[in-house]
């Protein structure tokens, strides 16, 4: 079976973790210092906290959020459930707005209706989804025209660009995941980014119980600090990142050549001036269901990303959201199927996912 997700960790990693257990220094330390520095540079932002999770850099942001409990932030409904969670995890309220069809993300244009109807929505998180920036530079100026603050959430887009600009620092705020099926892993960690000093020296406090100096907190927090075990591996992982992000984009290339002029089927649609680092190649197919089990007759692993949309989430549901005006992202979670593209996919594999696609529609 070619699988969906295949995270790699080598021998340069092993070593890596074996010098911080030798070391006996497994907490936050230096390791985690030199990694924000490094993530940093690499996707050019200033302020760099590292922390335990996406999960965590998400709620640590909305945490430091200078606005009343109960206000709204706007964001996709088409996302990872964490996303939303965030917003309720900190009290806010969440606002979904309908995706764009081809790019399944929200856009500039909904973001500025949204405002123009709610002014007082406080912040708006944009997911960079499946490795493709969205119009983020758009969004944040409108955000900023009505004094919101943007959160970028970037777990599946390290080193996704618009017009050049890697995306991370953009927003006042942004977040990455190493979850292990991510670009690039650390066993569980994450980094928050942003070009906003005031709102990331504050999530930094939050991810340290609030305390500037040890015993001395001057705002609640909770601990959401990474490892140096996670920061060795991450600083490992961080070198072979632009490799793989090249043979994911050479990967999504050959799919997206081959199989683009089949009816039926919908290849990504890659924004112009915006570089791809297809954290997930996903197609569009109303025959989805049967697609994905002709392709696992021939060994060929799929993945559904979203089955579900979060406002249709049972929780959600509870609390009283639906996908009534959101018709798009409903109709994305029966269509959409995600075929391997990672960085071990070869070229065999590659003719096989091919043919087996093409198979399903001759
Ligand atoms: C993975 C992911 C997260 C959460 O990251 P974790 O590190 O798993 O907590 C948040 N948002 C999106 C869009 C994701 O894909």
């Amino acid at each position: 079976m070619i699988p969906v997700a295949k995270p790699y960790i080598g021998p340069e990693e092993e070593s890596a973790v074996a010098a911080v257990i030798k070391s006996g220094m497994l907490a936050a330390g230096p390791k985690v210092v030199e990694f924000e520095k490094a993530f940093g540079e690499f996707c050019k932002s200033e302020f760099n906290v590292a922390c335990s999770s996406g999960t965590a850099g998400l709620c640590a942001a909305t945490s430091v959020l200078d606005a009343p409990r109960g206000s709204k932030i706007l964001t996709t409904p088409f996302s990872f459930i964490a996303t939303g969670n965030s917003i309720l995890y900190s009290g806010f309220k969440p606002l979904f707005i309908d995706v764009d069809p081809d790019t399944f993300m929200i856009t500039a244009e909904g973001v500025k209706k949204a405002f123009e109807s709610d002014p007082d929505i406080k912040a708006v998180i944009p997911v960079h989804l499946y490795g493709q920036a969205c119009e983020i530079h758009e969004i944040v100026e409108i955000a900023h025209h009505y004094g919101a603050v943007v959160i970028e959430d970037c777990a599946q887009a390290h080193g996704a660009t618009e017009n050049d600009v890697p995306v991370g620092a953009i927003g006042d705020l942004g977040i990455f995941s190493f979850y292990p099926t991510k670009n690039m892993g650390t066993g569980e960690g994450g980094m928050i980014t942003g070009s906003n000093q005031k709102l990331v020296e504050l999530a930094k406090l939050h991810c340290n119980h609030g305390a500037p100096v040890r015993y001395h907190h001057t705002h609640l927090g909770f601990n959401y600090r990474m490892t140096s075990i996670a920061a060795a591996i991450g600083l490992v992982q961080l070198q072979r990142l632009p490799k793989w992000n090249e043979q994911r984009r050479y990967n999504g290339n050959k799919l997206s050549n081959a199989l683009k002029d089949i009816p039926g089927l919908k290849v990504p649609v890659v924004r112009q001036g915006c570089e791809h680092v297809y954290h997930q190649y996903v197609i569009e197919c109303e025959q989805r269901d049967a697609l994905t089990t002709h392709l696992e007759s021939k060994g060929v692993g799929t993945a559904v990303h979203y089955p579900t949309t979060i406002p249709d989430q049972p929780y959600y549901k509870d609390l009283g959201y639906n996908t009534d005006n959101l018709p798009i992202a409903h109709q994305l979670t029966k269509t959409v199927l995600s075929l391997p593209v990672h960085p071990l996919v070869s070229e065999d594999d590659l003719s096989t996912i091919i043919n087996s696609v093409k198979g399903f529609f001759i």
